[in-house]
């Protein structure tokens, strides 16, 4: 029988069971290119493949975490796990090494400056962050350990220049994600599907020292060395974009099967699909096409392009563009405006109505539903779409005074069910209510300023103010309102308000 390897977080728990257990929930591997109950225990370990920190988070890299997010609140919301998640940060690079020698400065330095607007960029967005945030450079000594491993199983061997490569000819599973290109011969490895463990220093490069000569972790190796550090032999989600699909991840469930002596290293592969800036092209910083985090939130809120991302499944490509944010927003403001109408009607309605008993079933029904729809491989956008459908029910039920007429449980129990489920997607209501200080001060000018116009109208006129004057300076104030995101919405006998932020469109 073979011992379980129970790294950092199994040796905590001891009474962990490492027999599979089953959950409801259907999740689509890409290991099986089918969907599968999602097997784990209570306490589920999930590895996130996390940015290589040499510039700034463009929005394709934040749409995979984003949707990652979501099915994170999504497992411990609805589902009740407990969700334990360790993101690698990719601190020394290639990359890194060649913009910190363009700008002259510390490679490691740099990626600690894009390491700390990466989490800056991930709270502006309300992405949780996870548990363990784990920079490569402070796991050297694990990276080694694994490397000695595979070096003792005859799977590594060493190039001319010292740097060590895994030998994937010797490990007889190689291709369980995909159909692995064909074995063309190579400058210096054996195979041009072998790919670096420990890359041989060269000038000027950080290096650390080992017993095969100084050098540095090669990519793969190092979110295998990190992932079997806190997870030990089994993990049950490792995700990442679809790009790392192969050879990333292909490499590293080869590795740790070798590392481990198992069969299977991760339960469940689950990978995003692209971001598209229009006619199927991909944001990606070598088409030099891409969006910094900062400058789509000088577009939108964060609310509306995570809403954009529940509108598709987590795995499906995602088109950026302008009419798709309009339907994002579109959606996003139907909520924000049911939501408002209904703390309307709560808050200044005295219903008299019965409780409506085929109403009531209907909100439940749709409750069941939604719950269905994210155990099916978190499908989002049909459950905002039963939203919808909750919301067009009601809105039927809504009169020119913004009142529903139905009695409060009803309005109180769609109210619950919306307001639940979007924050359970890790839309932050709290965000779209909120006032800046600017935007309060800029209230309290617009209001006083309108008060002093009303004065002056009065002690000017000899013959009384005019309905049309009134009526003029009310929509004055109504206008100059929404520039502190206030919108006012008025019928015949009654007002009301809710806080919504105005886009600043593109031209
Ligand atoms: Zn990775």
């Amino acid at each position: 029988m073979i011992m379980r390897n129970l790294g950092v977080l199994g040796s905590l728990l001891t009474n962990r069971s490492f027999c599979t257990n089953k959950s409801n929930v259907l999740v689509y591997n890409y290991k099986t290119k089918t969907k599968e109950p999602l097997k784990c225990n209570k306490l589920l370990t999930w590895y996130v493949c996390g940015p290589t920190v040499y510039d700034s988070m463009h929005i394709g890299h934040a749409s995979c975490y984003i949707k990652f997010d979501i099915i994170r609140r999504i497992l411990e919301n609805y589902f009740q796990l407990s969700v334990f998640q360790v993101m690698n940060i990719t601190n020394v690079d290639d990359k890194i090494i060649s913009k910190a020698r363009a700008l002259n400065i510390d490679p490691l330095k740099l990626a600690r400056n894009y390491e700390v607007e990466f989490i800056e960029d991930i709270n502006l967005l309300n992405i949780k962050q996870p548990d363990i945030i784990a920079r490569v450079t402070d796991f050297i000594p694990q990276v080694l350990n694994f490397i000695q491993n595979l070096f003792d199983k005859d799977l590594v061997y060493s190039a001319d220049d010292g740097s060590l490569f895994f030998d994937t000819t010797k490990y007889t599973r190689y291709g369980k994600m995909v159909k692995v290109p064909e074995i063309v011969p190579h400058m210096f490895k054996k195979s041009n599907l072998d790919f670096a463990l420990w890359k041989a220093t060269k000038p000027g490069e950080p290096s650390w020292d080992s017993s095969w000569g100084p050098g540095r972790p090669g990519w793969h190796i190092e979110c295998s060395a990190i992932a079997s550090h806190y997870f030990g032999s089994s993990v049950d989600i490792h995700s990442g974009g679809i790009d790392l699909l192969f050879p990333h991840h292909e490499n590293e469930e080869a590795q740790c099967c070798a590392y481990h002596n198992v069969d299977d290293w991760v339960k469940h592969w689950i990978h995003t699909g692209h971001l598209h800036v229009g006619d199927n092209i991909k944001m990606s910083k070598s088409l030099m096409n891409t969006i910094s985090v900062k400058e789509l939130l000088n577009s939108y809120t964060a609310n509306q392009f995570r809403t954009l991302c529940l509108l598709s499944n987590f795995k499906n490509d995602l088109e950026f563009n302008d009419s798709t944010m309009d339907v994002a927003c579109g959606v996003l403001k139907k909520l924000d405006s049911f939501i408002a109408n209904c703390y309307a009607h709560l808050n200044t309605y005295n219903s008299k109505h019965i409780p409506d008993i085929t109403l009531l079933k209907k909100i439940s029904d749709i409750e069941n539903d939604i719950l269905i729809n994210l155990a099916d491989n978190f499908n989002t956008s049909k459950a905002l779409n039963l939203l919808i459908e909750l919301i067009s029910i009601f809105n039927k039920l809504l009169t020119v005074d913004f009142h529903f007429n139905c009695s409060k449980l009803e309005v109180i129990q769609a109210l619950n069910l919306v307001v639940k489920t979007l924050e359970s997607f890790g839309i932050d209501l709290s965000r779209s209510k909120f006032k800046s200080d600017a935007e309060n001060s800029l209230v309290i000018d617009i209001t006083v300023n309108f008060r002093s116009k009303l004065r002056q109208l009065a002690l000017q006129s000899k013959s009384g103010i005019s309905k049309q004057e009134i009526f003029e300076l009310c929509d004055n104030l109504r206008d100059e309102l929404s520039l502190a995101n206030i919108i006012v919405q008025d019928s015949k006998i009654s007002s009301i308000w809710r806080h919504e932020k105005i886009q600043a469109k593109k031209n």
